[in-house]
């Protein structure tokens, strides 16, 4: 395929790389000219900006830092809405905003060039090994088409819905990711304070329910997809027993855990309302009720 690839930072570089390894031809561009020094050895072209880039690209590929640089390289003066021809595919592969895609998608339609958002995960290990998940949002027939030259970058590459839903998968597993972080960095100062090593607190979680991915492989599809927290497989009562004792713990060796206060503090309505015999997913109740949607296939 003819691809034009425009952003060749620490993730655009190694994906860019991999495309001409799958056998696509390359013309590349980024506002760092540098950064195309290992494309351009292997024979990708160069083009002045993303306006220049655009002309002949059956693929046009964006790897940008933001919607700001997305909206400036899609739309502005010499922006790929006025290189591209009618009939290219522009996928971005940038961690951007729905909104911004959907405009973008909006205006592209309206001169015959089509638009998919497809942001990537896996860190730079992932774009250099090829082993991305790829989270496209768009048009069935036109992710078909493509999927083929994604599949050079990601080895997982899904279609999660329409425009924009690439972007929301991608900031849901950003936000559980960065989040966690803070969970498991007031978890761990807890452990270690508490007198036990980093490296036997990793052993434990890793073995644990939690490090052997339960919440993902069980507690979601079965457990809240399918509404059934009356089935219970661990009572609520006792998650908000151990819970309890965690902060107690904490409280004794003067750590600060805003996170479990915070999630006790919904345990402890839950435990009001009476649900300390369901299982203690049932809190995701309680947060269901407060966006006014329901998590359920
Ligand atoms: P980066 O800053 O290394 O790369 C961005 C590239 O875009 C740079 O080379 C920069 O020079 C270029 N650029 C900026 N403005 C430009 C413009 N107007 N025209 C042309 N080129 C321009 O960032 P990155 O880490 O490669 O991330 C790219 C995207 O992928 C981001 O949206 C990021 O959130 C997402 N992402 C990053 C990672 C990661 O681990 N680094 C993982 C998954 C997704």
């Amino acid at each position: 395929m003819r691809i034009a690839f425009i952003g060749l930072g620490n993730m655009g570089g190694p994906m860019a790389l991999n495309l001409m390894k799958a056998g696509h031809s390359l013309v590349v561009h980024d506002v760092r000219k540098e950064t195309a020094a290992p494309h351009l050895e292997r024979g990708a072209t160069w083009a002045d900006s993303p306006r220049a880039a655009a002309p002949g690209g059956e693929l046009i590929l964006t790897s940008l830092p933001g919607p700001p640089e997305v909206e400036a390289v899609a739309l502005g003066e010499n922006g790929i809405i006025h290189g591209a021809a009618p009939g290219a595919i522009y996928a971005d592969l940038s961690t951007g905003s729905p909104s911004v895609i959907r405009r973008i998608h909006a205006l592209f339609e309206a001169k015959g060039v089509h638009v998919l958002d497809a942001p990537v995960s896996g860190g730079v290990w992932g774009a250099r090994s090829g082993k991305l998940q790829v989270m496209v949002g768009g048009d069935e027939k036109l992710f078909r088409q493509i999927k083929p030259a994604l599949e050079a970058i990601g080895d997982k590459v899904g279609l999660m819905g329409d425009i924009g839903s690439g972007t929301i998968a991608k900031l849901v597993h950003n936000m559980i990711g960065i989040c966690t972080r803070q969970v498991v960095a007031e978890a761990f100062t807890l452990g270690v304070k508490a007198g036990v090593r980093p490296e036997a607190l990793l052993a434990a979680v890793k073995g644990g329910s939690f490090g052997q991915g339960l919440l993902l492989t069980q507690v979601l599809p079965e457990i809240v997809f399918k509404g059934d927290f009356d089935t219970v497989r661990f009572a609520l009562r006792l998650a908000r027993k151990d819970l309890g004792l965690a902060t107690e713990l904490a409280r004794e060796c003067n750590v600060p855990m805003e996170m479990a206060a915070l999630a006790e503090q919904t345990l402890v309505e839950a435990l009001a309302r009476g649900w300390g015999d369901k299982d203690f997913s049932a809190p995701f109740m309680i947060q269901e009720e407060r966006a006014g949607v329901r998590v359920r296939t």
